[in-house]
């Protein structure tokens, strides 16, 4: 349940308003790290959410990324990553919470895709709307390509469609599955694996990753939304103590938020 709670707000998946009506229900199983979530600082930005879900549900609108899409394509510059960028921050800001990188910790992001190289192959583990496929692909040179999954086919749609309004299409594939059931199929190396998806599979996806040889000595694994709130000790234990990892730890805040957030940057040792 803390899974779906936090991929529900901050990561990606088919959560969404589904998963923040089951917190309020009997089936959920407060624990600390939820109950990080419903204390005073933070319960504006729940209430706002929760009341943003029940609104959609209740008035039987189009998917989160669906939204998203049909705001870019009105209010963006076609071909213009920034200003697609721009209008995701804006739709996140002023009319539904977005679950990406955001434009914080996404100055951190760009800076390891720099340290990867113009050139880089980057894996990302949940694209949703396309924000951090666009933020990376940006950066890079001809030869560099992004492969990212998704496991919603609503998430899917809406991403390619997003990725292609920014005129970035070329650079980024987008695989519809579970991460579980395509990293196996992926081959050669990768320089920058971006996680951001549902918080308990990070820890098995990455192993999934270094038992398919996708990462070499140098690679980079960045990991968003690694904050308390999220109870990472799984990963961060991981990635800190197995010895194959030379990890460090960057504060920041939740996307779009002034609450507290981590990302965790891991470089593979071999
Ligand atoms: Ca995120």
């Amino acid at each position: 349940m803390v899974a779906a709670w936090a991929a529900c707000l901050c990561g990606h998946g088919e959560a969404n308003s589904r998963t923040l009506l089951l917190l309020i229900s009997k089936k959920a199983t407060p624990t600390m790290s939820m109950l990080g979530f419903l204390k005073p600082p933070h319960l504006g930005w729940v209430v706002r959410n929760l009341r943003d879900a029940l609104v959609d549900k209740l008035k039987g609108s189009p998917r989160r990324p669906e939204q998203a899409r049909a705001y870019v394509e009105a209010n963006a510059t076609r071909g213009d990553p920034a200003s697609v960028l721009a209008t995701l921050d804006d739709f996140a800001r002023h009319q539904r919470f977005l679950m990406n990188v955001g434009p914080e910790k996404g100055q951190l992001l760009e800076a390891e895709v720099d340290r990867a190289g113009k050139n880089a192959r980057i894996l990302e583990v949940g694209c949703y709307c396309g924000y951090s496929a666009i933020l990376m692909a940006r950066r890079l040179g001809e030869q560099g390509r992004i492969t990212s999954l998704e496991k919603s086919g609503t998430s899917v749609a809406a991403a390619r469609a997003i990725v292609d309004f920014a005129g970035l299409s070329g650079a980024v594939e987008i695989r519809h599955g579970a991460s579980s059931e395509l990293i196996p199929t992926l081959e050669g190396n990768f320089d920058l694996v971006f996680l951001d998806h549902w918080k308990d599979l990070y820890e098995p996806d990455l192993r999934a990753i270094e038992a398919a040889h996708l990462l070499r000595p140098g690679s980079i694994v960045f990991a968003d939304n690694v904050g308390s709130l999220f109870d990472p000790k799984q990963y961060l234990a991981y990635v800190r103590e197995c010895g194959h990892y030379e990890s460090r730890s960057e504060e920041s805040h939740i996307e779009y938020t002034k609450l507290p957030d981590c990302a965790e940057i891991s470089v593979f040792l071999g």
